[in-house]
């Protein structure tokens, strides 16, 4: 292609999960394609997110195993824990990762640029290291989201503390970890701290954790923290950081409701924002949300007809494989030879909390409030394994939110270990449009977790009618 003057027939910013594949499919499909990319090959998920933090869950899993191996009669005895050995293996699989993505590129043709580029206007892409300018036919915006944290004047002594793009930087392991915020990110680093031994506190502004999910989900997650060691405050924010002395804890961190912490490492995990900033959207005419974020229809297009934007950047779900689907079907629609939008309904996600959260399609409440009749089940039991363990307290949850009229379920929600595992194969179902009965008709497999998703045969009632 490239045959109308231009230099690229698409430019992506950003090589993140959604750019990357935009890019590799679109330039398979014959179009002349660039991406730049200002960090790291990759993005968020390959580089400080998804991946390195499930290594991170993985490895903070292990303690509690060996506790498990003994009560399960092996003598076996941890002599501690090798952080920066763990991290720098971890590391070396990230970089080899990005490697990956790279070469993958680089063989479907595609021109790499890894510097910082930002649009001059529509049709006109700058790098601004190297001072480059390209004329473009097409642009992707792909850039993803950046941790968000208060400014100075709203928080006094905010330089004091990290974020999640900091936090797998660590060169030692924090002994006593302040974690903000009460969302995916805060209660996942949690259990990956307490799991690791520091001691550790979220701050949460809200009553209950993982504001948005299903009310059993929170209440469970909520308990479980507590149960994992986490001391967590509700209802508080931070007012101000304070150096201190103090070799363990060289900070300490007032809260609105009149409580000091005092830590040494402060992780900010309060949310993330569209990395909009100086990317030219004003100077290409492309019209941000008030929170910054590309506003897309269905097809990803932007109020500018050959600027369009996928991923974290769009704020429509936040979730690395919905970013990958957003940017194939981009690139099929605009370069290759096929049209078609991804669906934004029933995307099953995990969270990695220990036990995990798996979840898929409407929450009751959000089934209360756009069906006329809703039926629930669920359940609460302790796994069969538990039952050999000395503190064997952890509970599983599940359950089903099932249009009352028409027997589809419209929701599944899972606490359990390998939550994440189960709703990934439940999602398939759920997309499909299954309905109860079909959950039913389903022969359980024994003995697992799982199958109690399909033995669940009451209703349950609730104690007062919900508002
Ligand atoms: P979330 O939006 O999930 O959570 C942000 C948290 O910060 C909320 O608890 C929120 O409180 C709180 N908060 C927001 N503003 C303030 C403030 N000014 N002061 C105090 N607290 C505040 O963001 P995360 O950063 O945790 O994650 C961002 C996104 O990344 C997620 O939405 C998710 O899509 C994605 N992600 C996915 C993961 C996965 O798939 N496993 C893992 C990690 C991230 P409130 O609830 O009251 O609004």
């Amino acid at each position: 292609m490239a045959d109308l003057g231009y230099d690229y027939d698409l430019f992506v910013i950003g090589a993140g999960s959604g750019g990357v594949r935009a890019a590799r499919i679109a330039a398979q499909s014959g179009a002349k394609v660039a991406i730049a990319e200002e960090f790291r090959i990759g993005g968020t998920c390959v580089i400080r997110g998804c991946v390195p933090k499930k290594f991170m869950v993985y490895a903070s899993e292990y303690g509690s195993k060996l506790q498990e191996a003994r009560d399960y009669g092996w003598d076996v005895e941890a002599k501690g824990f090798d952080f920066p050995a763990f991290m720098s293996k971890m590391h070396a699989e990230v970089d080899r990762l990005s490697g990956i993505y790279l070469r993958n590129l680089a063989n479907a043709g595609v021109d790499v640029f890894e510097e910082r580029a930002e649009m001059q206007d529509a049709n006109t892409i700058a790098l601004k290291d190297s001072g480059k300018t390209f004329t473009v036919d097409k642009i992707l915006i792909a850039t993803g989201g950046t941790p968000w944290r208060p400014a100075p004047e709203e928080l006094p002594g905010v330089e004091h503390t990290i974020t999640s793009n900091e936090v797998f930087n660590l060169e030692t392991l924090p002994k006593h970890i302040v974690i903000a915020g009460g969302g995916y990110i805060a209660c996942e680093f949690a259990h990956i701290f307490a799991g690791l031994g520091v001691e550790t506190c979220l701050v949460y502004r809200g009553d209950t954790v993982l504001n948005g999910f299903d009310w059993d989900v929170r209440t469970a997650v909520h308990e479980g923290l507590k149960e994992a060691g986490v001391r967590v405050i509700t209802s508080a924010v931070f007012d101000e950081i304070n150096e201190v002395d103090g070799e363990e804890c060289p900070y300490c961190i007032h809260l609105s409701n009149g409580t000091k912490l005092n830590a040494d490492v402060i992780l900010m995990a309060v949310g993330r924002r569209a990395a909009t900033d100086d990317l030219g959207c004003d100077k290409a005419g492309v019209n941000l949300s008030e929170k910054g974020s590309v506003i897309v229809d269905d097809a990803s297009r932007t109020n500018i007809p050959n600027v369009f934007a996928v991923g974290d950047v769009t704020d429509r779900i936040q979730l690395t494989p919905v970013a990958i689907r957003e940017g194939h079907a981009f690139a099929d629609t605009v370069f290759g030879d096929r049209e078609w939008s991804f669906e934004h309904d029933f995307v099953a996600s995990g969270v990695f909390t220990q036990p995990e959260v798996g979840t898929v399609g409407m929450t009751e409440a959000e089934a209360r409030k756009a069906l006329d009749k809703v039926d629930i089940y669920k359940t609460r039991f302790k796994p069969m394994k538990q039952a050999l363990l000395e503190d064997g307290e952890e509970r599983v949850m599940m359950k089903l939110v099932v249009n009352g009229e028409t027997q589809q379920v419209v929701g599944v929600h899972i606490v359990s270990p390998e939550a994440a595992e189960m709703i990934q194969m439940i999602g398939v179902a759920v997309k499909m449009g299954v309905t109860k009965q079909q959950f039913d008709q389903t022969c359980a497999v024994h003995p697992t977790i799982a199958e109690e998703i399909v033995t669940m045969r009451h209703k349950w009632v609730p104690e007062t009618e919900p508002a």
